[in-house]
């Protein structure tokens, strides 16, 4: 029998094996399809690797600006895939010899959770049936699909098939201005697509801080996506979707349309009744240590439904290890950052004006211009992105900052601590950072509320 039997590979499942084997217990990691799950295999990684070919090709178009000249740039979707499918092959193995390492046992199939025997957790994948003192539950999730006609054309794709897009669509339609709809858009967008954004909210990007969601729809409609607010999909017809629009029906051309509607956690037909799991809202309640309503049963990552990310789910996995160890750990949501790697990119974290206003904490803000810093300015157009800060009036401590701009994914983890260890305004101005660089733009922005 294993010390611990885990339902899906993705971020929290191979995180969570690996950490589980490498404390010595006795692993078992079941997986339907491929290790590494959605984020790796239709998700986090191949986005970035086509976002990452789409930014070059705009950069190598829009180069004069910096005194570079090139011949004329071409984008060659077929290289592009290629490229995005070998970073996937190359990280699968690495997730696959982690395993090895760790010596946890991967078994191939779709898991069912049965009835225990004699005190024993029993999972069935194909013929094999596993046995396990404790389980931890970790199926992630799947796009949502709104029931309305037309949903079933062929043409309509989730994030799984239209990151395997074989050909650039000349009318491409996203329903949902949310994260991952965002960043789609920008790719099509950047590499010649006409791009139409249908979205049901006044505003894009989910529960972002308001000003960063003007400045970026801003931004994206320089590269020519066009907006559709406040608009309710209803119809996806021959070669158009159809919305409604302040009680009128209004119809956009499309190719291909991408539904981004959101995801729901995985937790149907897995037997979880025959354990008597609580589903609440079709996601796993789980508490603080990712504990379940069952004895000896964790879940962790998108299944639990709480934060839908993959740093998230690392980080749950993780903390339902420590606890399946004895380990003192818990998760702490309040500092987990959050990126939209549009370009430019949007990077948050902590609260927003509007969230410490419905806390009824008191706040001061500040913000700052990117061109604010002398790096930015060398390495990027001036006059793009900003960073905002929200400070606690009273404390003086740091409640959340925001920003947008190139690389700001690659600086917002720096104030995960400063939230975390609810440093100060004055204690941040103290704190030495590296000149010439973007990242100071959190420094200065900080000192400036007053
Ligand atoms: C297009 C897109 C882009 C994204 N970009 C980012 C990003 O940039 N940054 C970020 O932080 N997050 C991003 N996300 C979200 C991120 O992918 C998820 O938060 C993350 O994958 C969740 O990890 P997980 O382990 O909980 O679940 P998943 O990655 O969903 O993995 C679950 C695994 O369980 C397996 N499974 C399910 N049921 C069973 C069963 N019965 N038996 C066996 N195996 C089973 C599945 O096959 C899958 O491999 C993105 C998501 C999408 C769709």
């Amino acid at each position: 029998m294993y010390d611990l039997v885990i339902l899906g590979g993705g971020p929290a499942g191979y995180l969570s094996a690996e950490r589980a084997g490498e404390a010595g217990l006795n692993t078992v990691l079941i997986e339907k399809c491929h290790l590494g799950g959605v984020c790796l295999n239709e998700g986090c990684v191949p986005s970035k690797t086509i976002l990452y070919s789409s930014k070059l090709f705009s950069q190598a178009k829009h180069s004069q600006g910096f005194g570079v000249t090139v011949g004329d740039a071409a984008f060659d979707l077929k290289k592009v895939m290629t490229r995005k499918e070998k970073v996937i092959g190359a990280l699968r193995k690495g997730i696959a010899a982690t395993m090895k390492k760790n010596k946890v046992t991967v078994v191939n199939g779709e898991g069912t959770v049965l009835p225990k025997e004699n005190n024993a957790f029993r999972v069935k994948a194909g013929d094999t049936i596993v046995e396990g003192k404790k389980l931890l539950i970790c199926t992630g999730s799947e796009a949502i699909r709104i029931p309305i006609p037309g949903a079933d054309r062929d043409f309509v794709y989730t994030n799984r098939e239209i990151l395997s897009i074989d050909h650039i669509p000349e009318n491409f339609v996203v329903i949902g201005g949310g994260v991952i709809g965002l960043e789609i858009a920008n790719f099509f967008a950047e590499v010649g697509s006409k791009v139409t954004v249908v979205e049901l909210l006044p505003f894009i990007g989910g529960p972002i801080d308001s000003d960063i969601s003007a400045a970026l729809k801003k931004e994206m409609e320089k590269k020519g996506i066009v907006f559709k607010l406040q608009s309710k999909v209803v119809e996806i017809g021959e070669k158009s979707v159809v919305y409604e629009a302040g009680g009128n029906k209004e119809s956009v051309d499309a190719d291909i349309v991408l539904m981004s509607v959101g995801r729901r956690p995985v937790t149907k037909g897995l037997g979880f009744e025959n354990i008597n799991l609580f589903i609440d809202k079709g996601a796993i309640r789980v508490d603080e240590r990712g504990r379940t309503n069952v004895p000896d049963v964790w879940a962790a990552g998108d299944v639990n439904g709480v934060s839908m990310l993959a740093h998230t789910a690392y980080r749950e996995g993780e903390v339902c290890i420590n606890d399946i160890l004895g380990k003192n750990d818990r998760m702490r949501y309040h500092a987990v950052p959050g990126v939209i790697y549009t370009h430019p990119e949007v990077a948050t974290i902590g609260l927003t004006e509007k969230e410490a206003a419905h806390e009824g904490i008191e706040v001061t803000t500040a913000k700052l211009p990117m061109s604010y810093s002398g790096r930015y300015l060398a390495e990027n157009e001036a006059g793009k992105g900003f960073c905002k800060v929200v400070v606690n009036k009273e404390t003086r401590a740091l409640l959340g900052v925001h920003m947008i701009g190139s690389v700001c994914s690659e600086m917002i983890f720096g104030v995960a601590p400063m939230i975390e260890n609810e440093l100060r305004v004055e204690d941040i101005a103290e704190l030495v950072f590296p000149h010439p660089t973007v990242s100071e733009i959190i420094r200065d922005t900080v000192k400036h509320a007053k």
